[in-house]
């Protein structure tokens, strides 16, 4: 799961969904937990109940100052403003806590890009070709983009292709970076939640879209006094 961005409706649902697919052992969270949405002291709370292995992004690390928001739209950076006076103490401990890189098995866990685990988005064969070589796992899990990809190491070049819920993704040889897409904030021109499971018996992901309340957090959102446009932008998934 990538960008759930205090997007508790869409989180929920996804959980929801899991559970209809047979649950999960480990979730691994690949950041921007919080930031746009109207709740990130829920979400971090939801999340901190799961077995979860979980890296930072960029939208977590504006919520406690620790990048500036100099950086965002201003869209983004007053939700990032009002996100920071929602979190718990508890909250900021564990967006704190929350690690740039992460491994498990074989993959390697980051927000942006193994290069710039922060910054950087993997949204071109070329970036993705160029950050193989900072990967010391077969394969990549990787957020920030809010797409779902998959790149190809075809050595020497890479390949790009959309990843869908009909798409068969067997781990084989070649080496992937994998964008599963985002649950709170899809920008795909899907509405609905994107998550991905990994079926470690059959050495395959698959894509899941998730249908989910958009009207109830827009509600909150506007309630809140978050940018309009964020909440638009949740109806198109843009
Ligand atoms: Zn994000």
């Amino acid at each position: 799961m990538a960008d759930i961005h205090a997007n508790l409706e869409a989180f929920t649902a996804v959980l929801g969904d899991i559970e209809r697919q047979g649950g999960f052992d480990e979730l691994l969270c690949l950041g921007d937990i919080v930031g746009y949405g109207p709740d990130p002291h829920a979400c971090l709370e939801l999340l901190r109940r799961q077995k979860c292995l979980c890296v930072a992004g960029n939208h977590d690390w504006a919520a406690i100052s620790k990048l500036d928001t100099s950086e965002f739209n201003p869209d983004a950076a007053a939700a990032a403003r009002w996100t920071a006076n929602q979190l718990t103490a508890e909250d900021r401990q564990y967006l704190e806590s929350l690690p740039l890189v992460a491994e498990k098995g074989e993959f390697t866990l980051v927000h942006g890009s193994p290069r710039e685990p922060i910054r950087e988005y993997v949204q071109s064969p070329d970036i993705a070709c160029d950050n193989l070589a900072f990967l010391k796992t077969p394969y990549c899990l990787v957020g920030h983009t809010h797409a779902p990809l998959i790149f190809t190491d075809e050595g020497g070049s890479c390949t790009v292709r959309g990843f869908t819920p009909e798409t068969k993704l067997p781990l084989g040889k070649k080496r992937l970076i994998i964008n599963c897409g985002g649950v709170g904030q899809p920008r795909d021109g899907d509405s609905r939640a994107s998550y991905g499971i990994y079926d470690s018996q059959g050495k395959s992901v698959r894509l899941y879209r998730v249908a989910y309340d958009i009207a109830a957090t827009q509600a909150k959102m506007l309630r809140e006094g978050l940018p309009i446009s964020l909440a638009t932008r949740l109806s198109y998934g843009v």
